[in-house]
């Protein structure tokens, strides 16, 4: 059942709204008055339609309530902003986990109302990607001792290509969980209570040495890079000291390993992170300041510390095709990666349209499910075997 709720302080809008559902058979509520509504008929609402920008309500501060509350239906902003506004308005809304449900114009006609109703109706709901839904366990510490002392950790690898020529540079190795009772977890969901844990060290040193015996057991390229992600809070001298005797050990250049850490300004740019840094150069081992662009990582911390390698976070990538200012972004990152000697990656490249502008601007290393998608072991494995007939990128 279709059940419209129009959220429009502008009585000749909501009326406007309010007839075209009629004519086209939903039900629908139209209030002028958002907070007179009930959490019920919030909740009963199938569609809403806001007015982003109305004489007396604040269209997203009535985002932040519909948040609290919780609602799971489409939300479709009635707009006559201009383009960049709605936008931002958009990334509030997927900041907020809320539904987006499509944009109407003002003013509007009989047939992009419909449309937009229909399209809206086949938008995933809110709830299927918010945090709520998934009905994992939140992990304790006993359960990420056990799965640590039982090896239930494991690695998938994501290729990182040169698009020059189309060959391997190197991979990712990015973690995951397999609880045999509590089911299948991601990083974002364990990494965090790691740290919170204080597991986070010894999970780190776990990993890199199992990742690393698993990958010379299928007699992975001694010339192609392998990069771990490290957490900053893990990043301390006896992690050094422990990786470059593994390494050595086992016979592995430390110039085939790459450490991607993000977030680093969490510690303070203090002396004594440069100086580890610093040592972690000279040890051979490249480090690569990943989600460049995003949350804590800053162009002075790219000029201050040692840093070989940049990631262009795949927010920008993502969005360098429709958006003007995140393919600017990506267009200044590879030049100043460049201009500091640095090898740049684009992450998250899903489409050709994305590699090829990459390609224009001089990225030459690109990851993302266009090439591959994180793969286990075996399938690395295949895939460095018959590397010709896998696909057309790689
Ligand atoms: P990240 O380092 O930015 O890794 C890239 C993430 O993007 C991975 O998610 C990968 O699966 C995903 N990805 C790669 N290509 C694409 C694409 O084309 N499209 C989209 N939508 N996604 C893509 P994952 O494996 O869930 O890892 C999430 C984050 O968890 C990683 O982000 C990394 O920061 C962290 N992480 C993963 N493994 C480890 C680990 O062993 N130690 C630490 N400390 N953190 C880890
Ligand atoms: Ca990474
Ligand atoms: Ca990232």
């Amino acid at each position: 059942m279709t059940n419209i709720l129009i959220i429009e302080d502008v009585q000749e809008i909501g009326e406007n709204l309010s007839e075209f559902a009629r004519i086209a058979g939903f039900n629908s509520h139209y209030t002028e008055t958002y907070s007179t509504l009930s959490s019920k008929q919030l909740r009963k609402a199938s569609h809403i339609i806001l007015d982003l920008n109305m004489p007396e309500l604040d269209g997203l501060d009535i985002l932040d309530e519909l948040k609290i509350m919780s609602i799971e239906a489409p939300i479709i902003l009635c707009s006559g902003m201009s383009d960049d506004i709605i936008t931002s308005a958009i990334d509030v809304m997927n900041e907020l986990g809320l539904c987006f449900g499509g944009c109407l114009p003002k003013p509007f006609t009989f047939e992009q109302f419909t449309a937009c109703i229909s399209k809206a109706s086949l938008a995933p709901s809110a709830a299927s990607n918010s945090p709520q839904d998934i009905s994992k366990i939140r992990l304790t510490k006993g359960d990420l001792k056990v799965a640590l002392q039982q090896g239930w950790f494991y690695p998938v690898f994501q290729p990182q290509i040169d698009i020059s020529d189309n060959s391997l540079m190197g991979i990712e190795c990015l973690a995951r969980l397999h609880h045999p009772l509590l089911g299948q977890y991601t990083p974002d969901d364990f990494i965090t209570r790691l740290v919170e844990t204080d597991l986070i060290d010894e999970f780190t040193t776990v990993f890199i040495r199992n990742t690393l015996k698993d990958l010379i057991s299928i007699g992975y390229p001694r010339d192609k890079r392998i990069s771990f992600n490290i957490d900053p809070k893990s990043l301390h001298r006896s992690l050094l000291f422990d990786l470059t005797c593994y390494l050595s050990s086992q016979h592995i250049q430390p110039e085939q390993i790459c450490l991607e850490i993000t977030e680093l300004s969490a510690l303070g740019l203090t002396k004594e992170l440069r100086t580890l840094l610093t040592k972690i150069r000279m040890s051979g081992l490249h480090i690569s300041m990943d989600d460049f662009g995003t949350g804590f990582s800053t162009i002075h911390e790219l000029d201050q510390l040692p840093f070989d390698e940049v990631k262009i976070d795949r927010e920008f990538v993502s969005k360098m095709t429709e958006r003007a200012g995140s393919l600017a972004i990506v267009k200044n990152i590879v030049s100043l990666g460049h201009d500091l000697n640095m090898i740049v990656v684009a992450e998250g490249v899903e489409t050709k349209e994305q590699a090829d502008m990459l390609k224009q601007l001089n990225c030459k290393y690109m990851q993302g499910y266009l090439f591959s998608k994180p793969v286990k072991l075996d399938e690395l494995a295949l895939k460095l075997d018959h590397k010709e007939q896998v696909i057309e990128y790689w």
